[in-house]
């Protein structure tokens, strides 16, 4: 097979076939993809690996996506939202640990009074961390108005994955009405980056009806939104869905997971200083896919730091892993694995997107850049 990214077509190489070719290497080719991958990534991003404390912080949601344990349907899910000080007990718990940074992650409602709710956290954590965290919220889609009053509350990134950029295959994996809408995804993927977001988006692999040609196209998708960050994992199914009885359709547990290896590994290619995510899901089809998916090019690992009490009321799938385990003890089980895939955590740093970093330098320039921002830039540039 020729070599889609040789004779200097780094990094804007790939056209949809080639991908696919990609997407189907085994052997040699495979072998030879990684390395590729792990070049640009040592290159690029070096062998920082950058930690996002993870709190689940609500598992109630107005949705009913046909993949999710926690859609609204599912009646045998015992819904919960953590109290402020909770959230603010785990953020402490981030600093303390030197992660940096925090991911608050929910269900989707898009109430004005979960947009107050969200509002009034990120001004408690910032009181009461001194602003020390870069925080990532992970809460769906909102309108405009609410993501304005999160960034200004204190909110610097948004994951929003696509899931699929298939509009096709989205409309199966979705209900048919208003509120599963794949423009309004696009549509707040937009305001997110008009807003001045770091915006983070990414797909499942390995779904039912899902062809390679689909997976080509979502790697040319985050490729044309200029993502900053991506996280990918494999589609894991839970028996409480309705994709569950289409479950004769999926590859096997190792063909998905080297599927999202090679995902990551050619994305690492194409968007060379991207964060990407090493996902927990890819943890859930092996014990050590997350140290794997660094390998292929991933840099961001997001440690579960939600109250135990909580984690098995948030199941998005099945096998979910770390489900009983307290922060710590995933944070020294974590040290060790980090390692031992031929990284080294930073501790204490952002990590924020180097891509975002340089888009936002080649866009403004620097007399045109808030403070904050040329904070942020520095603080990406120099890590
Ligand atoms: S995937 Fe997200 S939006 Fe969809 S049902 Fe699950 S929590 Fe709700």
């Amino acid at each position: 097979m020729e070599n889609p990214f040789d004779n200097n077509t780094l990094p804007d190489g790939g056209s949809k076939e080639e991908i696919v070719g990609w997407l189907r290497a085994r052997g040699e080719e495979r072998a030879w993809l990684f390395a590729q991958a792990a070049r640009i990534k040592r290159e690029h991003v070096g062998n920082s690996v950058y930690l996002r404390g993870l709190v689940e912080y609500s598992n109630r949601c107005a949705k009913n996506c046909y993949y999710c344990g926690i859609r609204r349907s599912n009646p045998r899910v015992r819904r919960y939202t953590m109290t402020d000080a909770e959230v603010i007990e785990a953020a402490r718990y981030a600093c303390r640990a030197g992660y940096a940074s925090l991911v608050i992650q929910g269900g989707e409602l898009s109430s004005t009074r979960r947009a107050r709710e969200i509002t009034r956290l990120l001004e408690k954590i910032g009181a009461a961390t001194g602003n020390s965290l870069g925080i990532t919220l992970s809460l769906g889609e909102q309108p405009r108005e609410t993501l304005r009053a999160w960034k200004e509350a204190g909110a610097r990134r948004y994951l929003l994955r696509v899931e699929t950029s298939n509009p096709a295959l989205y409309a199966k994996i979705h209900p048919n009405d208003a509120r599963h809408d794949f423009q309004k995804r696009l549509d707040t993927l937009r305001h997110l980056r008009e807003l001045g977001y770091q915006v983070g988006t990414g797909c499942m692999i390995g779904l039912p009806f899902q062809t390679l040609d689909d997976l080509a196209g979502d790697l040319l998708f985050f490729k044309e939104i200029d993502a900053d960050m991506v996280g990918m994992g494999p589609y894991v199914e839970h028996e409480e869905t309705p994709l569950y009885r289409h479950r004769e359709l999926l590859l096997p547990p190792a063909t998905r997971l080297d599927l999202a290896l090679k995902m990551i590994a050619i994305l690492r290619v194409l968007m060379p200083d991207i964060n990407i995510v090493a996902t927990t899901a890819m943890q859930a089809l092996d014990k050590i896919g997350r140290e794997k998916a660094l390998k292929a090019g991933a840099n961001i690992i997001m440690p579960n730091i939600t109250p135990v009490k909580y984690r098995a009321d948030y199941l998005l799938y099945e096998n979910k892993p770390c489900i009983d385990e307290e922060a710590e003890q995933c944070k020294e089980c974590l040290d060790m694995r980090v390692r031992l895939a031929g990284d080294e955590i930073r501790y204490g740093e952002w990590g924020d997107s180097r891509h975002f970093a340089r888009r936002t330098v080649e866009k403004t320039g620097d007399e045109h850049a808030g403070n904050d921002q040329k904070h942020l830039i520095l603080h990406a540039l120099n890590t």
